[in-house]
């Protein structure tokens, strides 16, 4: 039977998806931190010190002199090592690789040895074992669509950049432009898309701030400087920023936190903050960690909103946001009217009642109104109805009547944990003697 490279290159890829890798050099510890239950890994010096042998015994012991893995059957845990004597850690990062395309693809299942010994198994699939391991390590460590990329950068010092930026061996960087052809067939076309978004360390960058996300902007969107590389370096910078869906809009509020929008919605209905990262001088969409617009170098609403700190201040490091979940509101039938006046406690409304039959307040939760000009100049005023919990109208970000009438609270005074929320009593400050 034949190596499967296909196999082996899909298997590498799925270990990256399930392990949330988004950049490259990959960190194998974390695989190894996620799997410790059932995976560890240890040098020959340690497998030496603790068994009281030699280097050269252990290398014998695993006919290798460069790692090997054993399995447990009966515990199911493997123990990868790998000889780090060799004072070279990205060998040892492609050694490690290797074994763990051992443990990935099974090869264990289909032999009865705990270590995988030449002199055990079948000449054929040793080799085809062999094959198939350094098949996932290299795209495993240096995913083929990445290095795709490189190549694409036109860079003549190829090997070199693929060494730092993969952090592997010249010998290993050699080994994965020569499988380069190979491997490309092998890829599953829908998971360039998942590739697309890493980070490599190496390419353009902006001289001012050292951003990677430079593409074909005119402007930087992290400095707001007119960016003109045109050299590349290895430790550019990617800036943390707001999660965007694909309508460009942020996932999470960046004022209050609030998870909660219905479709299409453009602003938070708790803070009426506009969800989308827009230009404020072109209204340009711009990426969530965008400082400054790509088309015109104006700021953006998250940074004009202080929601995105400038890039060289100490703070600039965007910790993400636990998200807030507003738990007050009126209760709104399907057609989004009361279904008990939040004022006076009314219940009896009639099909088409506008108000209140009691106290007059709106039965539905419109907001102040958006004026839409149509063809000939003439105004007209839109008023958009909305959920029961709705202080800011997500359609067109004007207050709605419900805050207006006070029936709700500000997003500051619900925000639950905050001290107004707890305390719905008068607080002492309030009281005149
Ligand atoms: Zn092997
Ligand atoms: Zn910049
Ligand atoms: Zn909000
Ligand atoms: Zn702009
Ligand atoms: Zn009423
Ligand atoms: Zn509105």
């Amino acid at each position: 039977m034949r190596a499967d490279y296909r196999k082996a290159v899909r298997r590498s890829t799925e270990v990256l998806k399930d392990h949330g890798f988004d950049r490259v050099p990959i960190d194998l510890s974390k695989i190894f931190n996620d799997l410790r239950l059932t995976l560890a890994k240890k040098s020959y010096s340690d497998f030496a010190k603790t068994g009281g042998l030699t280097i050269l015994q252990v290398i014998e012991y695993f006919e290798s002199d460069l790692g090997a893995c054993a399995y447990n059957r009966t515990t199911e845990q493997y123990v990868i090592y790998y000889n780090d004597t060799k004072n070279n850690p990205q060998l040892d990062r492609f050694t490690i690789a290797h074994e763990l395309g051992h443990v990935f693809l099974n090869h264990y299942s289909e032999v009865d040895s705990d270590v995988l010994l030449r002199k055990k198994i079948a000449r054929w699939k040793y080799r085809r074992f062999e094959n198939e391991a350094n098949c996932f390590a290299r795209n495993l460590l240096a995913p083929v669509p990445l290095v795709e990329e490189m190549i694409d950068l036109d860079s003549p010092m190829v090997i070199p950049d693929m060494q730092a930026a993969f952090n592997i061996s010249f010998q290993a960087a050699n080994a994965r432009l020569g499988f380069f052809n190979s491997d490309l067939h092998a890829i599953h076309q829908e998971d360039y898309g998942y590739f697309r978004g890493y980070n490599i360390n190496f390419g353009y960058y902006c001289n001012s701030c050292k951003s990677g996300e430079i593409g074909q902007a005119c402007f930087c969107k992290i400095c707001g400087i007119e960016a003109n590389p045109y050299n590349k370096i290895h430790d550019r910078i990617f800036y943390p920023g707001f999660n965007l869906d694909q309508d460009k809009k942020t996932t999470i509020c960046p004022q209050c936190n609030n998870i909660e929008f219905c479709q299409d919605a453009s602003y938070c209905r708790f803070c009426g903050t506009g969800r989308v990262n827009w230009c404020i001088s072109c209204s340009e969409p711009n990426d969530g960690n965008a400082r400054f617009c790509i088309k015109c170098g104006s700021k953006t609403n998250f940074y004009e909103n202080n929601f995105l700190k400038t890039y060289n201040n100490k703070d600039s490091d965007f910790k993400g946001a636990d998200a807030v979940y507003y738990n007050d509101g009126v209760e709104m039938n399907n057609v989004l009217r009361v279904i008990e006046c939040p004022r006076c406690g009314n219940e009896e409304f009639s099909d088409n009642a506008g108000y209140c039959r009691i106290c007059g307040l709106t039965s539905y939760n419109y907001c102040e109104g958006q004026p839409e000009y149509d063809g000939f100049g003439e105004e007209n005023v839109v008023y958009h109805k909305n959920l029961g919990n709705a202080r800011y109208c997500e359609t067109c970000g004007r207050s709605t009547a419900f805050l207006k009438e006070g029936i709700l609270k500000s997003w500051e005074q619900a925000k639950p944990g905050s001290e107004e929320s707890s305390t719905a009593d008068v607080s002492f400050d309030d009281i005149p003697f």
